[in-house]
């Protein structure tokens, strides 16, 4: 069966990886419900539960899954797998099986490249979108205000002007409950009209598309989604849930390069009233394959980076001679986000900022280094730390 690899994450107490996969097909839910003997207990219809969580796994050194890879992978593999009890009130955690030996295991051998395993849907470019439009109507607006929610390790900004609401990333935690869902929900106090922008497909970008209530939903006016999208069937559900509340989406192509090399760019696509909008040139990495946007206030400049690396924002997003000092979000949760040069970021105008993060999910993440630079050094808020929201007027 084919199996999506949305998250590796590193459990500290067994010293072992948790590895979180979901589906492509809604069958092979009941094929693994009947090989691990669930059928009894599997009265649970919940469609929003798709997610596998494979505990207590060891692999052979560089052979382990990588995530926003697809794996086809025999039903005997679960052989080794016991399963676990998963508590109800996770609400995406559908099976959680353990493992039951030391055995490393090879997912290598398994990776797949297949066209279908990636929705192909039709794109636009920025000036085409509803939500380009939209800012351009605006006029005269006050100073924007940035928001970056504490979400776990997963990612929730949010730029407030006058009536304009941005969201980028409906993200959260990929092992928050339904009711610490409902606490980000409950402080985001959705109840005007607002937009979306979504980095990239990775579940702690986007979850909360099906966390939020009908009401909550029905308020989204436009979601601007990159376009590279694994055909998952979390996907599919916030996907289909979007459609079904009547949201209008607009889907981004990947920006075409603007110099020869492997290398993925970030691509200005334009800048429409005081947002820029950066989409890159795509790669096999999921959380590469997306889009940052920076929104310019009187005085300072915020940047929403996803999970984007240093480089391509140092190079392509933010401009050392900027009068403006900026207010950054540090990319993909403090972890590995290609070259951290501290002294190149030391030369930068940079005011304040925020890490939205939580240690003991990943290895290493937040990286001590990068941590060490933003937080102590800058000064910046860390979501962990301080256990709360963080922000900033422009
Ligand atoms: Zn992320
Ligand atoms: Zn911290």
């Amino acid at each position: 069966m084919y199996l999506y690899c949305e998250r590796v994450l590193w459990d500290y107490k067994q010293n072992a990886y948790e590895l979180v996969f979901d589906f492509y097909l809604r069958e092979d839910l009941t094929t693994l419900s009947r090989f691990a003997d669930l059928e009894s207990n599997n009265n649970n219809t919940n469609l929003l539960k798709t997610l596998l969580v494979l505990n207590k796994v060891k692999v052979e050194s560089y052979k382990g899954p990588r995530p926003g890879y697809w794996y086809d992978i025999p039903i005997e593999f679960f052989e080794k797998f016991l399963i676990t009890e998963t508590e109800p009130e996770y609400s995406l955690i559908k099976f959680n099986l353990t493992m039951q030996d030391n055995n490393e295991l090879n997912f290598q051998q398994y990776r797949t490249i297949n066209d279908e395993l990636f929705i192909n849907n039709e794109t636009m470019n920025f000036h085409k979108c509803n939500f380009y439009n939209e800012l351009n109507k605006l006029k005269d607006e006050n100073n924007p205000k940035l928001i970056i929610r504490d979400v776990g390790c997963g990612n929730w900004n949010e730029i407030i002007w006058d009536d304009f609401h941005l969201i980028y990333d409906l993200g959260g935690d990929v092992k928050f409950k339904e009711s610490e869902m409902n606490t980000i929900i409950n402080r985001a106090n959705l109840t005007k009209k607002f937009n979306v922008v979504i980095s990239h497909w990775d579940l702690d970008h986007y979850r909360a598309i099906l966390d939020l209530n009908d009401t909550q939903i029905k308020l989204m006016e436009n979601i601007v989604v990159p376009s590279k999208m694994p055909n998952t069937l979390q996907l599919n559900n916030a996907f289909n849930r979007l459609q079904s509340s009547g949201i209008n989406i607009d889907i981004l192509s990947p920006a075409h390069k603007t110099k020869s090399g492997r290398r993925i760019e970030l691509v200005s696509q334009g800048k429409v009233n005081n947002l820029e909008l950066f989409r890159s040139s795509d790669g096999s990495n999921m959380n590469q394959s997306g889009i940052v946007i920076t929104i310019e206030g009187n005085e300072k400049i915020g940047v929403l980076t996803g999970d984007h690396h240093y480089p391509q924002i140092y190079n392509n997003v933010l401009n050392v001679t900027s009068v403006k000092s900026y207010v950054i979000v540090v990319p993909h949760h403090g972890g590995n986000a290609g070259e951290f040069n501290k002294n190149i970021w030391d030369t930068l105008p940079l005011s304040e900022g925020a890490l939205s993060t939580k240690s003991f999910r990943y290895r290493n993440l937040p990286q001590n280094k990068i941590h060490k630079f933003f937080i102590e050094d800058k000064s910046f808020h860390c979501t962990e730390c301080h256990s709360s929201d963080f922000t900033s007027i422009l």
